[in-house]
């Protein structure tokens, strides 16, 4: 398959925003291509390779593309910088360079889409001493026999600033429409999708077998399941009035969610975003398979750090020391953790998906064998049917050092990859009057001055829009930041400058710099305001406002462990707004 029908696909796909325009160009995409280069396409518009949980990185750094860009032009160095600062992009200054050369005479060999994946394939898979001069000879020689406009898209690719603006739902939607007949079907595969996280396989699927073929999909041990994911309620009356008469409440532990996968004799740690973590749990990988009575088992649980003499819980923030590639070992008997399980999703060839939430817990019950350590154990849970019952059990968590109550409908089924009324979170700010806590993703920077002269000491935040894949500015925060916090958000953020605004972000600010939308952060705020400024929620409550936060506050935790498509998304805010102005109401009676 050619590699300009796809590179012609991304241009379109450049152009527009709007999502039926884009469903129509994938379609027409999706129908030219032959079977075998689906997944291949689909993971691309991921702007991957692989599944995620295959940890396969896409990548490579700025110096290294104007290295290949230089060498395929016969462009000085200067000429490819000065052209990048023009562009504000490498893949668009690759296009330019290279067309103002003579390099169309040197094009030798077609270019294809196997080609091209092969070749990405293979420059994420090297590392070592050498690796740098053998990733620029083979962009080289790619760009050698690409035209400018297959360039400029290897470029965007490799560098991942490939950022067409598609959800993966708008994704789906196209291969339903391609394959099965109509969008009508992308419920099937989106079923497929929540269990196997992984998308070429569905579309791999559903161009070869067809619907039917995706129906039967299941999941597997080693293969993470996209997380139930929980809505927020402001009050016990709220829960109540959503749950019903009887459910379950369990503690809300605050820790790091785990999926956790033992079989065929290993153990595999997914983190709630599926990346694999099995390399930061050494001691879950070789402490829990001998505490489950089970051959094989997906479980889920809350990773909490705590004390030495395992008695209490840790802030969130101590297991982040464990985000490191050398001396885990180190990290892992400094700050010891426990597994705390909520939910059984496999045992032994079953699949509990389907099963009531009760029943999952009364088998996750029996399959934790008792752990004298304290390393493992059950998430404690009673069953509630009133206002009093679920506040009695959130003081107790509370003074557990919890962050405050799940509630569960005994009946539901795991419902992955979806937020629902299902599971509700009823947090602890509400009962201290600490105002909501949003996690919000770090968009742009303001530099410091007086003392936090080289730094950054305001930054500024944003939504996630799930069904646009953009990111809108709510605040500013520059409070709530301890000195060490501010270095290490410098550390963090500084890679992820960008020359321009990333066209998936939205704001009528202007920050000193933008970054690539990626670091999500807690902040707690007192009120939510509308705001003409500020593009969340634009338009939703009245024409022409957005809605912004007032005295936002960083909480000190930076949430490493949310992707940026985790972060708060705009019709929360509405909900909080909704809700605030509701109690507001309530108060002046
Ligand atoms: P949030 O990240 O605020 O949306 O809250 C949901 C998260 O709470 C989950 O992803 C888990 O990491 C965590 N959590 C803590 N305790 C529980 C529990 N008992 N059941 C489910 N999730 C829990």
């Amino acid at each position: 398959m050619k590699f300009s029908i796809l590179s012609d696909a991304f241009g379109e796909m450049e152009q527009t925003r709007k999502r039926t325009e884009l469903t129509g160009i994938l379609v027409r995409l999706f129908e030219k291509t032959p079977q075998e280069n689906i997944a291949k396409i689909v993971y691309m518009l991921q702007g991957m390779l692989r599944p995620g949980f295959e940890g396969v990185e896409l990548g490579i750094a700025e110096k290294t593309a104007k290295r290949a860009i230089a060498k395929s032009s016969g462009a000085p160095a200067s000429e490819v910088d000065r052209t990048y600062k023009k562009e504000g992009d490498l893949g668009a200054a690759a296009q330019k360079v290279l067309q103002s050369k003579t390099q169309s005479t040197l094009a030798s060999q077609e270019i294809t889409v196997e080609r091209v994946y092969e070749t990405l394939l293979k420059i994420a898979g090297l590392s070592g001493s050498r690796s740098q001069d053998l990733k620029v000879r083979h962009i080289s020689s790619l760009l050698n026999d690409a035209d400018a406009t297959e360039s400029k898209f290897i470029l965007k690719l490799l560098l991942r600033t490939l950022r067409l603006g598609i959800a993966e739902n708008t994704i789906m939607d196209a291969l339903a429409a391609a394959y099965a007949g109509s969008k009508e079907s992308r419920p099937v595969l989106e079923a497929a999708y929540n269990v196997s996280s992984d998308l070429g396989r569905v579309a791999e699927t559903v161009a070869a077998l067809g619907i039917d073929g995706v129906a039967a999909f299941d999941l597997e041990v080693n293969s993470p399941i996209r997380p139930m994911l929980a809505d927020r309620v402001k009050s016990e009356a709220d829960a109540l009035k959503k749950m019903g008469v009887s459910f379950s409440a369990e503690y809300k532990l605050d820790g790091e969610r785990v999926q956790i996968h033992i079989g065929g004799g290993r153990v595999k740690v997914f983190s709630r975003s599926n990346e694999e973590i099995t390399s930061y749990y050494p001691d879950i990988v070789e402490n829990i398979p001998p505490l489950i009575d089970a051959k094989e088992a997906i479980l889920e649980g809350e990773a909490v750090a705590m004390t030495h003499d395992m008695t209490e819980f840790r802030p969130f923030q101590e297991l982040m020391h464990r985000r490191r590639k050398y001396k885990v070992s180190q990290a892992v008997s400094e700050y010891p953790i426990s597994v705390n399980f909520f939910d059984l999703l496999y045992v032994d060839s079953q699949s509990l998906l389907d099963d009531p939430y009760m029943a999952r817990r009364k088998r996750l019950e029996k399959i934790v064998k008792h752990d004298g350590d304290g390393f493992s154990r059950c998430i404690k849970r009673v069953t509630v049917t009133s206002e009093d019952e679920i506040s009695e059990f959130m003081e107790e968590s509370v003074a557990a050092g919890c962050e405050g109550l799940m509630l569960k409908a005994d009946d539901s089924p795991y419902q992955a990859g979806a937020r629902g009324s299902h599971w509700l979170k009823l947090k602890r700010e509400y009962k201290e009057n600490l105002g909501d806590s949003l996690d919000l993703v770090v968009i742009g920077g303001f530099f410091g001055k007086g003392k936090r002269t080289g730094v950054y000491g305001t930054l500024l935040l944003a939504t996630y829009e799930p069904d646009t894949d953009t990111y809108s500015s709510i605040c500013k925060v520059g409070t709530g930041f301890s000195d060490e916090d501010l270095d290490r958000l410098y550390q963090i953020l500084s890679p992820k400058v960008m020359l321009k605004r990333d066209a998936r972000i939205q704001s009528g600010m202007e920050p000193d710099v933008w970054f690539v939308p990626e670091l999500v952060i807690e902040i707690v705020t007192s009120e939510i305001t509308l705001s003409p400024t500020h593009l969340s929620a634009m338009d939703a409550v009245r024409k022409g406002y957005g809605m912004a936060l007032r005295f936002p506050k960083f909480t000190g935790r930076i949430r490493e462990e949310k992707a940026a498509e985790d972060a708060s998304t705009s019709e929360e805010v509405i909900t909080l707004y909704r809700g605030q102005v509701k109690t507001a109401a309530g108060d002046a009676d």
